[in-house]
């Protein structure tokens, strides 16, 4: 079995998004296995159109219909994109609800027609000849307004929900990533953990959500799986087997078990409970929280990111993560760059892009094919070096970055150098030095793009391996979850294991 990275949910120019198809496709290749463009399709109990909601209820209508009109070439360009062993895509697209909750409706099926229905359950009924399963999304808006309803819920037809997207993430209501958007907060009665104490049984997934035309768009969520290969049947086992877990965009490499039992299945109660976890991070681990029933029952901390790491080994490995980015453009910033190693080796190398950061239509925003070509490509890496080529943004917010990021695993020791060449201009770090801390450089006098040389993350701080035993039955089915957090505020979100009496 191998880790798969991917995003299940992303909408462009097919409806009311923006971006091609195509462009879409092709970033979803450059940095994941597996993805599914979902089309907006149906809202049955849309609010009444007036002079206030006019916008809101044209552009659904408008996209809606584009969708209808385009269906069977969409349907063919996503056929033609799934190629077994090398990229994998899915059929989909999505009912909004505001009494059940918006779902995604995903298919291996690349004949799947595409119909309307009053809910999800329905819309899954009137599907009955094909394989579909219906994932339930930003669960965590208010019940009644677009929130999921967690009494309609039915694992035989959602085996995974969207825990972690744009929309911000759903695990508790005192989770990080809180919900901004304009649909609202989240309420702590459509969190994950309420429905895991509720005692529902579900996979987590993370998906961006992202409207530009940008899967796996980095920072926005994506989802593992666990897969026996790199194609659509083995993706669609492994989803109905919830063997999945959510990550927000570092690719953080999971591996969890109780009583052998991976995560996402059920296992049966022997008394004894022995839980067995492996991750290997992108970023220093801060915290390991293992849940149980939805609520903290064992800890693990890190290094604190805060204080510096005691016994820092001079040989090694090191992941170094390299960030462009910042300056003051808004229609993008080209970069062409490229990075060398002297005296040590490059082992693995992760891309961190990102697209321009839209959620919605706004009034006045124009649809550009183009605008999701952004360039962003890891054009040739060797043990020594690496080249490529991004577009970056003004950040979003202060708060909010649009930069672009590579992760060099590095082996070496502190005298190995990494020189990265960007748009004319060098720089060299040492691990040595990085292993001290962050080095921050511009490429012009004023409001300039920078780059960022993370501080150089010892193999010590990032690879964890645990073990913990538990002899206490509290319910029927006691369900175990990870939450692993990285010190830069990534995270991964293992699905729970269910431990039946
Ligand atoms: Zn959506």
């Amino acid at each position: 079995m191998k880790l798969l990275w991917g995003d299940l949910h992303n909408h462009c120019g097919i409806t009311y998004g923006f971006g091609s198809l195509e462009n879409a496709l092709e970033a979803a290749k450059e940095q994941l296995d597996f993805c599914a463009i979902i089309g907006h399709a149906m809202w049955p109990d849309m609010p009444k159109r007036s002079a206030e909601l006019e916008f809101l209820v044209d552009f659904h209508l408008e996209g809606f219909a584009k969708l209808r009109t385009n269906w069977e070439s969409v349907r063919e360009t996503i056929k033609e994109w799934n190629v077994p062993g090398q990229f994998v895509t899915l059929q989909g697209y999505e009912i909004h609800s505001s009494e059940f909750g918006d779902h995604h409706i995903l298919s291996p099926s690349d004949e799947i027609p595409l119909v309307t229905a009053e809910s999800p359950a329905k819309l899954v009924a009137a599907l009955a000849p094909y394989q579909v399963i219906a994932v339930p999304h930003h669960v965590g808006y208010t019940p009644g307004y677009r929130g999921m309803n967690w009494d309609a819920f039915s694992e035989h037809i959602s085996p995974v929900v969207e825990v972690f997207s744009k929309h911000g993430c759903s695990m508790s209501d005192s989770s990080p990533y809180a919900y901004l958007h304009t649909m609202g907060p989240r309420d702590s009665r459509n969190t994950i953990v309420h429905a895991i104490q509720r005692g529902k049984r579900f996979g987590f997934a993370g998906s961006t959500d992202h409207h530009a035309g940008y899967p796996g768009s980095y920072g926005d969520g994506r989802v593992a799986v666990l897969a026996a290969e790199k194609t659509r049947e083995a993706v669609w086992e492994a989803l109905l087997a919830r063997r999945t877990y959510a990550i927000t965009g570092d690719k953080i490499a999971c591996h969890f078990t109780v009583n052998g039992a991976i995560f996402g299945s059920e296992v049966k109660d022997i008394g004894s409970r022995q839980l067995q976890l492996e991750v290997t991070a992108c970023d220093g681990i801060e915290k390991i929280t293992i849940f149980k029933n939805g609520k903290p029952w064992a800890l693990a901390n890190g290094t604190s990111s805060i204080s510096p790491i005691t016994s820092v080994p001079a040989k090694g490995k090191y992941k170094v993560r390299v960030e462009l980015g910042w300056g003051d453009n808004e229609q993008g910033y080209e970069w062409q760059a490229n990075a060398h190693l002297d005296s040590g080796k490059i082992i693995s190398i992760e891309t961190c892009f990102r697209g321009r950061s839209v959620l919605a239509p706004t009034p006045g925003m124009r649809e550009n094919p183009n605008m999701n070509a952004l360039g962003n490509k890891l054009i040739s890496s060797t043990e020594t070096g690496a080249q490529w080529s991004c577009t970056t943004f003004k950040n979003a917010t202060t708060l909010h970055p649009q930069t672009a990021a590579l992760i060099f695993e590095i082996e070496g020791d502190s005298s190995s150098v990494l020189t990265v060449e960007a748009n004319g201009s060098t720089f060299a770090y040492s691990i040595g030095e990085l292993l001290t801390g962050s080095r921050s450089v511009h490429m012009k006098p004023h409001n300039s793009e920078a780059i960022l040389f993370h501080r150089a993350v010892p193999v010590s701080e990032y690879v964890f391996n645990g073990e913990w035993t538990d002899t206490e039955k509290e319910h029927d089915v006691d369900a175990y979850h990870v939450e692993i957090k990285q010190w830069n505020g990534q995270f991964a979100w293992i699905s729970p294991v269910f431990v039946i009496a």
